[in-house]
């Protein structure tokens, strides 16, 4: 049974943008999707990650009014199972009946096997982070769609891109990468919203930030996968939450930002 509507939203909730070369955003009241375009097939997409509890109906139309009826998805790839990233993921399978992959190590959060951690409302200051004990923490089940990403980093549907482990936030958090244009689409590994900060996530001031500290339970492995990702160079931040950042090599914001994080 899905979660009831969370009542958490920015004033972009309900927009999409054009995030990078064949990529299409979409910000689902506090977080964001990504529909990734195959370059062989252009009436055919991707979805990274699944939006709020209750989106489903604003994701699909999303797709058909920005793609038109012949929009077809392919697969939905998970960067994790959090509640914000899988809302609305049993109404879009009941649309499209497509495969979903995750990383091995998330698979128990999203078959029924194991829940995630109580959230740690005092990790750091915010109304947010003092609202996320209310938030929904438990396993989804979708056995009969999901599989593991193949070992060997390559994107099903999806040539171009690469996928990279990226855990601490959650254990088996990933991101995805492309070279082409430098794009990295890093889930909750690394945002561009202070997501504990209420007034920040409503009007989406846009700052560097690390994963959502109320819902992370191993900060040292988080700033290491920011690490990471800082090796890849990307040039567009493509995030869970916040808007994303383009045009300039990132590497050294990420470095000083995993350094700040392990030092915490
Ligand atoms: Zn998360
Ligand atoms: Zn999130």
């Amino acid at each position: 049974m899905s979660d009831p509507y969370m009542p958490l939203t920015s004033v972009r909730s309900g927009t999409g943008f054009e995030a990078a070369k064949g990529v299409h955003g979409l910000t689902v009241q506090i977080a964001n999707v990504y529909f990734i375009q195959l370059p062989s097939e252009p009436r055919s997409f991707v979805l990274i990650d699944a939006g709020m509890p209750q989106s489903a109906d604003m994701i699909v139309s999303e797709a058909k009014q920005r793609f038109g009826d012949d929009f077809q998805l392919r697969a939905i790839i998970l960067t994790h199972g959090h509640f914000d990233h899988i809302g609305a993921i049993e109404g879009i399978l009941e649309h499209w009946d497509v495969p979903v992959y995750v990383h091995s190590r998330e698979m128990p959060y999203v078959t029924g096997k194991e829940d995630y951690p109580p959230a740690r409302p005092d990790s750091k200051s915010g109304l947010v982070a003092k609202l996320s004990p209310l938030f929904p923490r438990h396993s989804i089940d979708i056995s009969t769609h999901v599989q593991t990403l193949p070992e060997d980093g390559s994107v099903p549907f999806l040539d171009e891109w690469m996928w990279i482990a990226t855990p601490g936030h959650t254990p088996g958090h990933i991101s995805l990468f492309r070279e082409d244009g430098r794009v990295l689409v890093a889930g909750d590994a690394v945002i561009t919203v202070e997501q504990e900060k209420m007034a920040d996530v409503l009007i989406q001031k846009q700052e560097l930030h690390g994963p959502p500290a109320y819902f992370t339970p191993d900060t040292e492995m988080a700033a290491e996968s920011i690490q990471k990702l800082a090796g890849l160079e990307p040039e567009a931040l493509l995030t869970g939450h916040g808007i994303p950042m383009n045009g300039k090599n990132f590497r050294s914001d990420l470095i000083e930002l995993a350094n700040r994080l392990a030092s915490l």
